[in-house]
């Protein structure tokens, strides 16, 4: 593996980037080298610190005015230059859309290999970087290593957890860079309106499925996130199928880890499952004892949800009260 040294993270999410650490903190112990954040733009020093106190040992700073927005052309020659002059070993990228762009570029120019959206990452015993990742709509898991280095993998958002952050001392080191100016210029960015919590950060899911007949049904979903303050999600054919919302839970939708989940008129699954398994406890209603969410079900119900809910809602009321 010749003189390569040390694991890099980096996203241009913040809170992804933090993520990153976490995974990349036992890769580098077992490696016995050096976890380092990459971050690009300029003034950065506070950013670094928030990074360290997340377990980076080092934060390496670009600061370039080119790199204040994401532009993949200039981030892309960023890092190329980078990696080229510090040899790193690993490059975990976190996998937004930009990043995945980026991932798969940058192992392009630096001639390696790039593993996408993994879920599981370890060194095996001759120090090469093994990723696990789920394929095939969730019914096979790939399991990979690479044969050159810098060893690059991207990793979407939740699937580590961060680092309870503290005090411990770290690098800062700031590096000048030059690089050409971006080919596109960004007019204008707006923020889109959210009225509510993200589905990915509320503590209470009450998720909907096929079970559900009619759109006007979710006011019982309604009344007991209104109750329970939690956030109402859906299956994908709710979304894609009947066009009652945008987005769904699931594989190929937001991944959630909520300390309650509760599924009404959802089958369990596997794509589904993949998006909600972490969610620390789950209630299933379904009329089908037979239902596969009550495989990973905590509490099972097992009956119609149209005369659940609303009893549920109704005693809640009653012990909240
Ligand atoms: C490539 C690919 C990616 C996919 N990604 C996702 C994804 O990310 N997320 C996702 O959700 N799906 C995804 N799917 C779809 C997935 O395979 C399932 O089709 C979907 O999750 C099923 O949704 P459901 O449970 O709402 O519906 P169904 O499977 O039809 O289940 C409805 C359930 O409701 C129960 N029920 C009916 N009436 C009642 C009632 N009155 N009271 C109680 N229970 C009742 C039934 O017993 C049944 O179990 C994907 C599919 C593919 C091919």
């Amino acid at each position: 593996m010749g003189e390569k040294k040390g694991v890099w993270a980096f996203s241009e999410n913040m809170e992804l980037l933090k993520e990153l650490l976490a995974c990349g903190s036992p890769l580098a112990a077992k490696l016995d080298t050096e976890l380092s954040a990459v971050l690009l733009g300029g003034d950065m020093k506070e950013k670094a610190n928030e990074l360290i106190k997340h377990g980076a040992d080092r934060v390496l700073i670009v600061d370039n005015p080119n790199l204040r927005a994401f532009h993949i052309e200039t981030c892309l020659a960023a890092l190329t230059k980078l990696a080229k002059e510090k040899n790193p070993q690993i490059i975990l990228i976190g996998a937004t859309k930009n990043g995945k762009d980026l991932a798969s570029r940058l192992a392009t120019r630096l001639q390696t290999g790039c593993t996408p959206d993994c879920s599981q990452l370890f060194v095996d015993e001759e120090g090469w970087l093994t990723t696990k990742r789920i394929v095939f709509s969730g019914n096979a898991i790939v399991t990979a290593s690479y044969l050159k280095t810098p060893q690059i993998a991207t990793i979407p958002s939740r699937t580590f957890e961060k680092l309870e952050p503290h005090e411990r001392t770290g690098n800062a080191e700031k590096i000048s860079m030059s690089l050409e100016e971006p080919k596109v210029k960004i007019m204008k960015i707006e923020k889109m309106e959210a009225t509510d919590v993200k589905i990915e950060d509320a503590k209470i899911v009450i998720c909907g499925g096929r079970g559900v007949e009619k759109k006007e049904d979710f006011s019982f979903f309604k009344e007991l996130a209104r109750t329970l303050q939690g956030q109402i999600g859906n299956t994908r054919p709710l979304a894609e199928d009947r066009k009652w919302f945008s987005s769904w839970v699931g594989l190929s939708g937001k991944k959630i880890k909520p300390a309650l989940y509760i599924g009404c008129g959802i089958s369990g699954m596997i794509q589904h499952v993949a998006g909600m398994r972490d969610s620390q406890v789950v209630v299933a209603i379904n009329k089908d004892p037979e239902a596969a969410i009550f495989e990973v079900a905590d509490y099972i119900l097992v009956g119609d949800l149209y005369e659940i809910l609303p009893a549920i809602v109704q005693e809640l009321k009653k012990t909240l009260n």
